[in-house]
């Protein structure tokens, strides 16, 4: 079991958040965890990364005044929450069991259902109601350059997933870090991507060392 004063939960604004890993089949050259270990205070980098749901479901316990006031929580962390799908989904399913006013989005770079080689869509869809994925650029090249990713096909996989959260009807964003420096990332063609692929579209401004 996870000692409790890991940050599984932390609060941004006053908006929870919960940290599932610092596993990530991604390597930005926009992403914080590079920079520094703490996001406005909270230190995210864990000692141990075989978080399970109940170590999660525990802090949200402690928290459970606080949580009964907000209206979202988010997946979001120094990893790649997805790379935890069962436990995600297991936290998802008590959450909506627990707080059934309470939002459940996810932050992910899009590449579960390649890493796990099933579509794990499927098993999140009754559970989540907003997902934002990380498009980060309008073609391949450019993505590899900003993203560095570890597996095959990368972007492709990406916009794949997209489309499988639209299907799923999941609300969808797909994302976008504008001016990040040296890297030619074409906002207008990434919003014609996400909207052909059926989801929002949404850019975010690139913020030196992080939050
Ligand atoms: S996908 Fe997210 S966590 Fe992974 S490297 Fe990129 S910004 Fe960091």
């Amino acid at each position: 079991m996870i000692e409790v004063n890991e940050n599984l939960l932390y609060f941004l604004d006053g908006k929870p958040y919960i940290n599932m890993t610092n596993a990530c089949t991604n390597a930005c050259v926009f992403c914080v965890r590079d920079q520094k270990e703490d996001v406005q205070g909270a230190k995210l980098w864990l000692d141990k990364d075989n978080i399970l749901a109940n170590d999660v479901i525990k802090q949200i316990e402690l928290k459970k005044d606080v949580i009964l006031n907000c209206s979202e929580i988010v997946f979001c962390g120094y990893g790649e929450p997805l790379i935890r799908v069962d436990e995600v989904v297991r936290v998802s399913k008590y959450l909506k069991e627990k707080y059934p006013n309470l939002k459940i989005r996810i932050n992910t770079n899009g590449h579960a259902n390649a890493i796990h080689k099933r579509n794990v869509v499927l098993e999140l869809a009754p559970y989540i109601d907003i997902i934002s994925v990380s498009l980060n650029a309008q073609n391949e090249e450019v993505y590899n350059k900003i993203s560095n990713p570890k597996i095959e096909n990368a972007y492709e996989e990406v916009k794949r997933f997209i489309r499988a959260c639209v299907e799923e009807k999941i609300f969808t964003i797909a994302s976008v870090v504008a001016n990040v420096p040296n890297y030619p990332v074409d906002i207008q063609r990434c919003e014609v991507i996400a909207k052909s692929l059926g989801a929002k579209f949404r850019v975010r401004d690139f913020i030196p060392n992080g939050y």
